[in-house]
């Protein structure tokens, strides 16, 4: 009998952006104090299907500050659709 052991998170946290307005001496990412390098909404729907062939139960998107990525929402859908739980 052959057993297959497939290891898949069940969390999954996206910094999505390193960008920032702010530049807080505590960030653990050092956002707003490094290059942003945003993916376009095509690579970033790409990244997103990655993930989803994860198959997470959840998917924190973090940064930096998510909401400067004009494509979030987008992301977020996508993420919703395929019946996996978003938090920013
Ligand atoms: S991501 Fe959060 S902690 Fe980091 S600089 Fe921005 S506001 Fe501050």
């Amino acid at each position: 009998m052959l057993v297959e052991m497939v290891c898949v998170p069940s969390d999954v946290i996206w910094d999505i952006t390193y960008a920032c307005p702010l530049r807080c001496i505590h960030c653990y990412s050092e956002s707003g104090r490094r290059p942003t390098r945003q993916l376009g909404a095509p690579d970033l729907l790409r990244v997103a299907d990655a993930l989803i062939a994860m198959r997470p139960s959840d998917i924190a998107i973090a940064g930096g500050e998510p909401l400067v990525v004009p494509d979030l929402f987008a992301v977020a859908e996508r993420f919703s659709r395929s019946g996996i739980s978003v938090t920013l």
